[in-house]
């Protein structure tokens, strides 16, 4: 058995001082974002009155591999990066696995996930473009959170609009992004058009993510100097998390070690589109041959059982429409579903790689995600995100196959954050409240049905 270290820390001088853009070195490009209105390609001149001058550059650019991380980007990233890289030895002892296991911990801040590495450049560019603040909407809380920490960072005004319901049962996270100076409103609010309508017609109403998100879009476009921001499925967040995979892979080599299985987590595909990327390059330009493996939610399965189609990016409909795997931005997951990852659709980079058959895809229950959290918390001393413990969850199972077959591979997940905010989900599971529900393929057809009709998606 190969011996390393637990774990390797780079120095900040070996941090990488450029994103990597995956886009560059694809075969062949994802189908082009397109304007919902004339379902032409979207321009920078478009994508202007949504993102930050610099940020819809980066949405478009397909040609600069490298992309140099801004100074003061690099000044704050080192405040908790390099993020390390570590070696489960407990995991591997008590799984019984030739296999080495090694994970990125990317929940090493105080916003606690992967989020914080786009936050950052995102609330720099709209405070470098002179805008007074950005506008964005919260369910679970990490990408609010994050956000939060960023701003506060640059002085930017942050205002998130959070599901009323989370707002009431999450008051932690609530508290968290005050701390760090965000206006919190919970949604539906009086202070928008859309939530003064949607209370008007329902005052009981407990909200929803898309009425968080029309709230959060209609302040940014009220002219008031700010923008709507994202946390995951845009190209340019996908750049961002780029650093989680340039790390990896600094580390690695290290150690010596190259990954034979790459294994992440994917909501809207943002960590897991960092996480590979330098390894999907490799896989691409023919220099190694890693499997790279997409872990979902069966409740939520866009990459396993969704439609490779043009849709929103956004469920407010705001953002231009991407061709990716989607459930349709009309789809819910059930109620009893913990786990996060509850995005309807996946990365365009993603997607394309998918359908071109470079990664492969698995889903998994929640009960056996949970599953795997708490036996991994019992033998890493860490506390993972549901959102992680997917991730987690497929690298056990390809370690438990290795001890079927005694191969010695190599295996690197993402651990993308840490789970304290989710001790509820954490006590249905212990208590064994917690259920499975696979959506029915009519239940899949209710949310297909909300796609773009346009001739693109007839074909
Ligand atoms: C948001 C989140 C995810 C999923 O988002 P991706 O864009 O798919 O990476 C995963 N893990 C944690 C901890 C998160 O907060």
């Amino acid at each position: 058995m190969k011996k390393t270290p637990h774990k390797v820390i780079l120095t900040e001088d070996q941090m990488p001082q450029q994103w990597f853009n995956l886009r560059a070195v694809m075969k062949e490009q994802p189908d082009p974002m397109l304007r919902p209105d004339t379902l032409q390609p979207v321009t920078e001149e478009d994508l202007a009155p949504i993102f930050c001058k610099e940020l819809a550059r980066q949405e478009l650019d397909s040609a600069d591999a490298y992309i140099d991380i801004p100074e003061p980007v690099l000044d704050i990233y080192k405040m908790y990066r390099p993020a390390p890289l570590i070696r489960a030895y407990d995991l591997e002892r008590a799984l019984g696995t030739p296999a080495r296991i090694y994970f990125k911990h990317e929940g090493n801040n105080t916003s606690g996930s992967h989020k914080l590495n786009s936050a950052v450049p995102q609330a720099y560019y709209a405070k470098q473009q002179g805008l007074s603040g950005v506008t964005t909407e919260t369910g679970a809380g990490q990408w609010g959170t994050a956000l939060s920490v960023a701003c506060s960072y640059f002085g930017l005004g942050c205002d998130v609009y959070m599901v009323k319901c989370s707002y009431e049962q999450k008051p932690f996270r609530r508290n968290m992004m005050n701390v760090f100076g965000a206006n919190v409103t919970p949604s539906p609010s009086m202070t928008t058009e859309a939530g003064r309508r949607i209370l008007a017609e329902n005052p009981g109403t407990s909200g929803s993510l898309g009425c968080a998100i029309s709230e959060a879009v209609e302040a940014a476009a009220s002219g008031t100097g700010k923008r709507y921001v994202l946390g995951s499925v845009l190209n340019q967040v996908v750049l961002h998390q780029s650093i989680i995979g340039l790390e990896s892979k600094i580390a690695m080599e290290q150690l010596g070690e190259y990954p034979d299985v790459v294994v992440g987590c994917a909501g809207g595909g943002s960590n897991l589109g960092g996480l590979i990327a330098p390894f999907m390059a490799d896989k691409i330009l023919g220099k190694k041959n890693p499997r790279i493996v997409a872990v979902e939610p069966a409740s939520c399965p866009s990459l396993t059982r969704g439609r490779y189609a043009y849709d929103f990016c956004d469920t407010g409909k705001v953002t231009p429409m991407a061709r990716m795997y989607t459930l349709g931005s009309g789809f819910m997951p059930a109620p009893n579903h913990a786990g996060g990852l509850r995005y309807h659709g996946m990365s365009p980079i993603l997607s394309k790689l998918y359908h071109d058959g470079y990664m492969e895809a698995v889903a998994y229950e929640q009960t056996k995600v949970f599953e795997a959290a708490v036996f991994f918390a019992r033998h890493e001393t860490i506390l993972p995100a549901p959102e992680s413990a997917h991730a987690i969850k497929g690298a056990i199972d390809e370690a438990l196959r290795c001890k079927e077959t005694g191969e010695e591979k190599v295996i690197l997940f993402g651990l993308t954050g840490t789970g304290f905010f989710d001790m509820t989900a954490y006590e249905n599971y212990l208590s064994g409240r917690m259920s499975d529900y696979i959506p029915t393929d009519e239940d899949l057809q209710k949310g297909f049905a909300s796609l773009p009709d346009i001739p693109q998606n007839r074909a």
